[in-house]
């Protein structure tokens, strides 16, 4: 338990011998404006202190190191778990906007050949409180670098699979929506393709945003990539993306890294055509950035560009997206428990075993 897996109703039991409001004012405090109790000045310092000394009230990130790039417009957090376990969360300062990439597990059991975390295998599902308190860093940072910017764009593309720990990813969602104030629009979640938790998804019946980590268009060579196209085949796949399409009138996106010579040639381009237009899906498209256990490298940018003519050629809205982070592998595919040695133990679950036995590892 920790300061953000607390719920409202907990707040209120802890506090019964406050006044009434006490509960909401904390909520609010620790949610909206990323105030924690013991620095919130309009509560008495007598319960700040006992809030402090809680240990059920204490924060779960602790921050181990601070890496920026891009002129300080990207800054990586890394941050350790009270069982030892660490997890990165990314945020990015755009002219417009600024965006926290958040992880949903430690580690990751999806096994994605080119991705740093999947290489390393999969240790537990974060809590609620761990995912929602990456947020009120994001905002508490925001705040310090760029003063009455706040933060505007909620990503789930850090390390983990956020439909393989449903159960937490839609209180977090909840939270990050409603208490914290950042529209749904404005919430993106990234899966590799969980076909269950697709379905829980779109039952959210709300509006965030659902991106498919995609590379690939046919069954061989995704699986080659991508090895949960073993237990969920690219047509079961986009069958129950066409149903979430139709139910919930949401655009879906496709992620695709730009892998040199695997999966960058014109072929590749039409297959994912083919996959693009019954669904009206945007594609991004992400030049891949090196990890340590992949030997291929990014596709050129020529090569990235025209593969997106290829796919605006055939009326599919296509985005190549900014490289950001690359020097503190803070870029997509690149995070993982690389930076520290805190145990220095494997993964719970080899990282891309051949056979995906996905029992306890969803929930
Ligand atoms: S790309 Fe995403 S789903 Fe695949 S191994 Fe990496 S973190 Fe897991």
């Amino acid at each position: 338990m920790s300061l953000y897996d607390l719920e409202i109703a907990q707040w209120k039991q802890l506090l019964s011998a406050e006044p009434s409001y006490r509960a909401d004012q904390i909520w609010q405090a620790i949610h909206k404006h990323a105030i924690r109790p013991e620095h919130l000045t309009s509560i008495p310092k007598q319960l700040r202190d006992s809030i402090a000394k809680t240990a059920d009230l204490a924060p779960a990130l602790s921050l181990v190191n601070l890496y920026t790039d891009d002129n300080e417009l990207t800054e990586k957090a890394l941050f350790k778990l009270d069982d030892q376990r660490v997890l990165e969360t990314v945020l990015m300062h755009y002219s417009d906007r600024s965006t926290v990439c958040i992880s949903s597990q430690a580690g990751c059991a999806m096994g994605c050949k080119f991705c740093a975390t999947g290489q390393q295998g999969f240790y537990r599902h974060l809590t609620t409180g761990e995912i929602v308190e990456q947020v009120a860093w994001a905002i508490s940072r925001t705040r310090t670098k760029r003063g009455s910017r706040r933060l505007t764009n909620v990503v789930f593309m850090g390390m983990g699979e956020p439909l393989a720990n449903t159960k937490n990813l839609f209180k977090a969602l909840q939270r990050i929506n409603v208490d914290i104030g950042i529209g749904a629009r404005h919430i993106t979640v990234s899966t590799v393709g969980i076909i269950p938790g697709i379905r829980r998804f779109g039952k959210l019946n709300q509006q965030y945003n659902l991106a498919i980590s995609l590379h690939a268009a046919n069954n061989e060579k995704r699986t080659s990539l991508v090895p949960i196209t073993r237990t969920y085949p690219l047509e079961a796949l986009l069958e129950v993306l066409a149903d979430y399409r139709r139910t919930t009138n949401r655009r879906i996106s496709f992620e695709w890294a730009m892998m040199d010579g695997i999966n960058d040639s014109d072929q590749d381009a039409r297959e994912l055509i083919a996959i693009c237009v019954p669904l009206q899906a945007h594609v991004n498209l992400i030049p891949l950035n090196p990890t340590p256990k992949w030997p291929g490298s990014g596709s050129p940018m020529a090569r990235v560009r025209s593969f997106s003519r290829i796919l605006e050629m055939a009326g599919i809205v296509t985005s190549i997206r900014d490289n950001r982070g690359t020097k503190i592998a803070a870029a997509c595919g690149q995070l993982a428990e690389t930076h520290v040695t805190l145990g220095g133990d494997e993964g719970l679950f080899a990282a891309g075993s051949a056979k995906m036995d996905l029992s306890g590892l969803l929930d």
